[in-house]
Formats: C-alpha cells, structure tokens, sequence
C-alpha cells in the first residue's frame, strides 16, 4: 500500500483566492513540482476562523515574543478568536499524520518567523511568528516547516525534502511495530544519512539501540525519534557529505581497481573543493554499488533519499 505524504500548506500558496484581498500567494515549484509528490492539507486560519474575503489586513501588535493580531486600521483584536480556532484546528491536524508545513512567508497568521511586529507607539521589528504558526509549532515540534521563499534556497530546500522523505520512511517503519530488530534495521539504512547531519547524533543514537533492552519500547522509540529529528534540522554541509563519501569509499576496499579507486577519490576532492555539486560523486559511487553489489551500502537511504526527479543534489 502505498502511503500519501501529507503536508499542511498555508492555502494561498496552492492558488486559492484565500488572501485579504480575494487573491492568491500560489508558488509554482510547490503546486507544479512539489505536488507531484506530497499530498496536501491546506490551511488558511483567517478564512477557516471565519475572517471574510475580501477583509481588511491584519497586523500583529506588542511584544514580540506575545503579539497580538490586530486589524491594521481599524484595530480590532482577533486574536482569541484566532487562538479559539487555532486549538480546535490541531486536533483535527492531530489525525492527518502530517510529515510536514508549509507556511507563507511574512504573514501574521502564517509566517513562521521574521514577521513585522508593530509597537503600540509606534515603529516595527521583523521578530515575530504568526498567530498560527506558532501555535502549530508548539503543538507539532517535530515536524518539519519551512516558508516558501525560503525553499527557493537549494540547502534549505533539500534539507526540508531530505527531512520529510525520512520522517515518511520512520513512520512507516513504525507501521511494521515497535521491535527492537525493527529499530536496529532503519537505524542502520539511515547510518551516512544521519553522518551527514550530525556524527554527534548518531552516536547517541547507536548508543541509545545498542542500548535497547533495557527501555520500554515505547520509551525508546521516542527517545529515538527526539534524536532523529533533532539530527535531521541540523544542515549537511560539504564538509559533513564529503566524510561520508570518503567514509562509502572504504566499503569497497577489495572491489575497485586502482584507477576506479583514484577517479572515485579525485571525484569527491573535486565535490570538496566545490568545482562539481553533491550528485557527481554520488552517481559514481551508485555505479559502484550496482556494479559490485555492495550489500552494505546499497540499502543505504543516503543514496537515494528523496526522489531524483525533484534534482535536489543537482545545486548542492
Ligand atoms: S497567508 Fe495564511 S492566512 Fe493569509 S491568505 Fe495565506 S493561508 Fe490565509
């Protein structure tokens, strides 16, 4: 059976005529790209609490940490009403097994950080979180969000698309139990995965399975989790992928000839070096993988995380 990736989506963005002024925010490697692959879960909180189109524009007002959502000339503070809705919409997100969000940027219901805050008397600091989008943070803090602007940045976009195909890969690994062997087998597909992120915290979590026993499952597997997520925000770097491509070298010790040893090395110099993007060493060292069946490696998910269609390693 295969599983639909569900990702909430602020509305706009998907070219419904949801914003203030009865038009849309709609993102084209989103709804043209993106849609290919993810299912989504659109959510437009001023029309779902019931704000009208057309509406006036709204503001957020006060302290940044704290603001309010206030209507931009007429002052009308919405935010109860927003919040009131806000907790009734989580629970319906509760049930939809969301593996990610996609928020607008810069809006005061939506944006997921820099949104302008006003002060009463005046001035403004780019500082805030939308009404919404804080609360689904809070409520949700180990899923994925990214705004649009931000994934026309290449890292950032291959981070959120690496993240969302692994949290897709995690709970449908938990759909075959809770087992220990279970835990063990993904940790061990995701092992370069995870190098790439962070080495740190992959050795916490090879301690914590190596550990296994002596928690309860359920503990474990969320201790595992908290780790897993924790790992995946932070960013793989040239550095970090260049020591797993050197470290993948060393599983074909016996295997490669000389020559094929030495373009496979310079390959990955020249990726260090940042003269070819990611997808140069990685597409020789799949060749390898195919060509001398490498058990170990071919089963690893950081050869092939996320579709090649979306050509993420292409810029990285
Ligand atoms: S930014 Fe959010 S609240 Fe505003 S129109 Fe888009 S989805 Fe609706």
């Amino acid at each position: 059976m295969v599983i639909p990736i569900k990702i909430g989506i602020s509305t706009c963005l998907l070219g419904e005529n949801v914003r203030y002024n009865g038009g849309n925010s709609r993102d084209r490697f989103i709804t043209d790209t993106l849609g290919q692959y993810f299912q989504w879960v659109p959510v437009c909180p001023e029309v779902e609490c019931g704000m009208g189109i057309p509406r006036e524009t709204l503001r957020l007002v006060g302290s940044s940490e704290n603001p309010r959502l206030v209507t931009s000339k007429t002052g009308v503070d919405h935010t109860d009403r927003m919040l009131g809705w806000a907790r009734e919409k989580l629970t319906v997100l509760d049930g939809e097994d969301l593996c990610g969000f996609i928020f607008k940027s810069k809006s005061p219901s939506s944006g997921m950080e820099r949104v302008k805050v006003y002060h009463p008397n005046g001035g403004s600091v780019n500082k805030g979180i939308g009404v919404f989008a804080r609360t689904f943070m809070d409520h949700f803090p180990r899923i994925p969000v990214e705004e649009e602007g931000r994934l026309h940045d290449p890292v950032l976009r291959e981070n959120f698309i690496e993240n969302i195909f692994a949290l897709k890969r995690w709970r449908e690994s938990l759909m075959n139990g809770k087992k220990l062997g279970n835990l063990v087998d993904f940790h061990t597909r995701h092992k370069f995965l995870f190098l790439a992120h962070s080495e740190k915290h992959y050795r916490m979590m090879g301690k914590l399975v190596a550990e296994g026993k002596s928690f309860p499952l359920d503990n474990l597997y969320n201790q595992y989790e908290l780790l897993m997520m924790d790992a995946l925000r932070l960013r793989p770097t040239v550095k970090k992928n260049g020591n797993v491509l050197l470290h993948m070298v060393g599983y074909f010790k016996n295997q490669l000839t000389k020559d094929e040893k030495e373009e496979l090395v310079l390959t990955i110099d020249q990726y260090r070096n940042e003269y070819v993007p990611l997808i140069v060493p990685l597409t020789l060292i799949k060749h390898y993988v195919r060509k001398y069946d490498q058990p170990y490696l071919k089963q690893q998910s950081y050869l092939n995380p996320h579709p090649i269609e979306l050509k993420l390693r292409n810029h990285v």
